[in-house]
């Protein structure tokens, strides 16, 4: 089969035919239809993060954005079926014994195995997946609109979940990338009222496309002001990766405000203490998703909540794309076809 195989870190990734998977009792074989190209590749192909690179497989295939038909399985599988269109999500397996396991918590599992970074992903035409975390992509759902939701889309919904986002409260975005295009829709299905804010002014028209009721383009000097004169935030959801980006979305919190960690600076992120205690400031964090909240968001977007913006290009172009991804010059999502 076609695979895009990261040589090492730094490199780009080589287009080889490598031999096709075999699923173990408890895997199935899925051919790869499409595969969403997520922020966090790019971090797993240059090393740049440790705890990544201590964990990523030689000559990895990434990708964790998978949707595709299930083409062969394992004895055990009995609850997929040939030809099922399924989805892979980065939480690949998760042990169902340890602490966090048992409390619900599965995506904090201290055994858990990362797709596209332990295990091989779907930036190629077959890959294996355990049954147990391969989800059912519900019907009329198009493989390209679904399978961003396995990383960017439950990430976000696990984030607005997790800040306790409720009815009529004002929820900021900062980053209408991948992640944040999909936040301001699934903080409006929360009912909440979206101020979208960005450096670049084609990512705040998507914003307002979606239904954010302000914009703001942070390049203002006057930004923290106007949304101050909004009344401020109940919760601000950070999926850029800069840092100024969670130090103005702290300032814009309301007293009682969350703010939600979500995009991952290179340098830490502090704040004052007082700060924190003068107004009852929460901060919290979302480590992608459990598979409820996968099938949570998995029916937004079925209901017609959710519409991923995406690109599609070929497998081919996958170094093409992650050089896209690295400049900031995607429109919503990338999606590989795989097949
Ligand atoms: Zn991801
Ligand atoms: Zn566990």
């Amino acid at each position: 089969m076609k695979a895009a195989i990261l040589p090492d870190f730094g490199q780009p990734l080589a287009l080889e035919d490598v031999p096709r998977p075999v699923p173990e009792t408890d895997e199935v074989l899925i051919e790869v239809e499409v595969c969403g190209v997520c922020h966090s590749d790019l971090h797993i192909a240059h090393g740049d993060l440790p705890g990544f690179r201590a964990a990523t497989k030689p000559r990895l295939i990434l990708g964790h954005e998978v949707v595709g038909r299930v083409v062969e399985k394992g004895a055990a599988v009995v609850d997929l079926a040939i030809g099922d269109r399924v989805g892979v999500a980065w939480l690949h397996w998760a042990c169902g014994e340890c602490e966090p396991c048992r409390e619900g918590l599965e995506n904090l599992c201290r055994r858990g195995v990362v797709t596209g970074m332990m295990v091989d992903g779907g930036y190629a035409e077959f890959m294996r997946a355990k049954a147990s975390h391969t989800l059912r992509v519900p019907d009329g759902l198009a493989p390209e609109q679904a399978a961003p939701l396995f990383c960017a889309g439950v990430t976000v919904y696990r984030a607005l979940k997790n800040a306790q986002v409720r009815a009529g409260q004002r929820v900021a975005v900062f980053g209408i990338g991948g992640l944040g295009h999909l936040a301001v829709q699934v903080a409006r299905a929360f009912g909440a009222e979206v101020i979208a804010l960005d450096v670049a002014e084609s990512k705040l028209a998507l914003a307002r496309e979606l239904g954010a009721a302000a914009t703001f383009n942070v390049t203002d000097p006057d930004v923290l002001k106007a949304v101050r004169k909004l009344g401020a935030v109940h919760v601000a959801v950070v999926t850029s990766a800069a840092k100024a980006a969670y130090d103005l979305a702290f300032k814009c919190l309301r007293p009682g405000g969350t703010l939600a960690v979500v995009g991952l600076p290179a340098e830490p992120l502090q704040f004052a203490a007082l700060g924190i205690v003068s107004n009852e400031a929460r901060i919290v964090g979302a480590a992608v998703g459990t598979r409820e909240d996968l099938r949570a968001v998995l029916a937004l977007a079925a209901a017609g909540q959710l519409q991923c913006r995406v690109e599609t290009q070929p497998l081919a172009q996958v170094n093409e794309a992650l050089d896209r991804m690295q400049r900031g010059d995607i429109q919503g999502r990338i999606v590989l076809r795989c097949c």
